[in-house]
């Protein structure tokens, strides 16, 4: 031993801290309670393997999990005006921007990435609930706008994972705004004649469900996933009625026509890849 071992080291060590052994080597499923090793839930793509309860996943996760080999090239997302209210709540918004980024390394809550996926390349634009719950702001409208441009430009097909709170508070009526802009990005991917496919998550709800994120040629939701526009309980208090069972759930929009299919996250790759071959595959007959 030498006395850089014997006597650096451990001040080193004193001095950052100690090691303790890491605590989230076991998950706990929150539907059915049940522990599950953090290698085998990984595995899973964070589907409990006891119960099939479909976990709430990160925009980098959902990257790795579409692209073939989970090898993709992210882009750079233009830059938005930060605080562009000076918006001001407990917490300043500069600060809770600050933090989500620390907490996420992410700028903002999208990430858009293309590559292959089933041999045919295509763009992903992935929402990160865990950024300030997947709110949609000026930086979303952006990274949106981005992601459609790209798929234009590749002549790739557009695939959007949605998880969201709705709009991001923060920026006022600048959110609100993203709204149109969305839809106008979208369109942009239907008029070059590219498919369109959106997979909502657990939850999509308020301006992201009322705007781009129900505007998929094909829409794909998760099982149980939560989708809606406004909470259950102040639909309620308006209808004055007993909500069913259910209600804002995946399978029951399904059952009501509201989605067109209701689909595994393990054989959720697999799916789209098959929806784009056939897509492009009518638009290569129509053409011929
Ligand atoms: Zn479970």
């Amino acid at each position: 031993m030498s006395w850089l071992t014997e006597f650096v080291r451990p001040k080193i060590r004193n001095f950052l801290g100690r090691q303790e052994p890491p605590d989230n080597l076991w998950h706990q499923c929150p539907n059915c309670q049940q522990m599950i090793f953090h290698r085998e839930l990984e595995a899973a793509k964070k589907v409990c393997p006891h119960c099939g309860h479909h976990m709430r996943a990160t925009a980098a996760d959902r990257l790795a999990w579409t692209f073939d080999n989970g090898a993709y090239t992210r882009i750079d997302l233009p830059k938005a005006v930060p605080d562009p209210l000076r918006f001001r709540d407990q917490k300043r918004y500069v600060d809770r921007l600050k933090d989500a980024r620390d907490a996420t390394r992410q700028e903002d809550a999208v990430l858009v990435a293309h590559g292959m996926l089933g041999g045919a390349r295509a763009v992903v634009a992935a929402m990160s609930f865990e950024f300030m719950g997947g709110s949609m702001g000026s930086a979303v409208g952006e990274a949106l706008v981005a992601a459609a441009r790209l798929a234009v430009l590749q002549a790739a097909p557009l695939i959007i994972y949605t998880a969201s709170g709705g709009a991001r508070m923060q920026e006022g009526a600048i959110s609100l705004m993203q709204m149109p802009r969305s839809v106008i990005a979208t369109q942009m991917v239907r008029e070059a004649g590219l498919p369109f496919i959106v997979v909502l998550t657990d939850p999509t709800t308020g301006g992201v469900t009322a705007s781009f994120a129900m505007l998929g040629d094909i829409q794909i939701a998760e099982p149980n996933a939560l989708i809606g526009f406004a909470g259950a309980r102040v639909i309620e208090q308006t209808v004055r009625e007993k909500l069913p069972v259910g209600f804002q759930r995946a399978e029951y929009l399904y059952e009501h026509g509201i989605i067109d299919m209701v689909v595994k996250r393990a054989e959720l790759t697999a799916t789209l890849a098959r929806l784009i071959a056939l897509m492009t595959a009518n638009k290569r007959q129509a053409a011929a």
